[in-house]
């Protein structure tokens, strides 16, 4: 059985970091980088500032805050941008990401990039990966002052882009994430189980999940967006599923 229903998905809108990115940037950065700074400049132990960055961190979780760098630089007095910089040599995609994105793209499906990162950290990204070259549209939740956790994020995003929740695929490495967006209503979701190159593995519940997107890129290229699909299309692709889909798709493309 096929881990999602291509036939079904027209719209994959994707997380950046995690997802499509390297993890082991951003934990770095605020798990390590962040705290031995405070460290530096200050007569405390780089594991007392550690402790003291995760409770700043989890007084804002899931709030716009905690993704937001204008809101650390304050709260740190610290040149959040400048101290990205030093660790940019991390910034990387998944190994998997390029052959995904080229699949959904060749697959003529609208592909968008939806972040919680601060537009200037997406910026960055950008720079250092090109990431933009193989996504249709780019978005920053900034630019809705709310967060994928949030419900309001998601009536704005489908008021903006206005694709069909019944045809949407959404992929995140974050469970709380996924939780909102099929909460929202979005009927396909995907969890990356491995977000972090340099962490163990973790654990996603009442999503599909996957670690490495070769497997499903066959999936994309074959499966075409077909969603009327005649009756006997069952939800298991038995043999004959197959066959019926193949004979669809060569009715499209005709
Ligand atoms: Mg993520």
């Amino acid at each position: 059985m096929a881990l999602l229903p291509w036939h079904k998905i027209e719209t994959v809108l994707l997380d950046m970091d995690g997802t499509l990115l390297d993890l082991n940037f951003d934990t770095q950065f605020w798990l390590d980088l962040i705290p031995k700074k405070l460290a530096q400049r200050s007569s405390k132990s780089i594991e007392i500032c550690k402790q003291d960055m995760k409770a700043a961190y989890a007084e804002v979780y899931g709030e716009i805050q905690w993704y937001c760098l204008d809101y650390w630089a304050e709260k740190l007095d610290m040149d959040i941008m400048a101290a990205k910089h030093e660790l940019a040599h991390l910034i990387r995609m998944r190994d998997d990401c390029i052959p995904f994105l080229d699949a959904l793209k060749q697959s003529k499906r609208e592909v968008v990039l939806v972040t919680n990162a601060h537009p200037n950290s997406l910026s960055l990204k950008v720079e250092k990966t090109q990431l933009d070259a193989h996504i249709d549209t780019l978005i920053s939740t900034h630019e809705f002052g709310v967060t994928k956790e949030s419900q309001t994020l998601w009536e704005k995003l489908q008021a903006r882009l206005g694709f069909d929740p019944q045809h949407t695929l959404f992929v995140d490495d974050s469970q709380r994430i996924l939780d909102a967006a099929k909460e929202y209503g979005i009927a396909y979701t995907l969890g990356i189980t491995n977000p972090d190159s340099q962490q163990a593995e973790n654990t996603i519940v009442g999503h599909p999940t996957t670690n490495n997107y070769h497997q499903i890129i066959q999936s994309i290229i074959d499966d075409n967006f077909s969603p009327h699909d005649s009756p006997h299309d069952s939800p298991h692709d038995s043999p004959h599923d197959l066959h019926h889909k193949d004979h669809h798709v060569e009715k499209r493309e005709l």
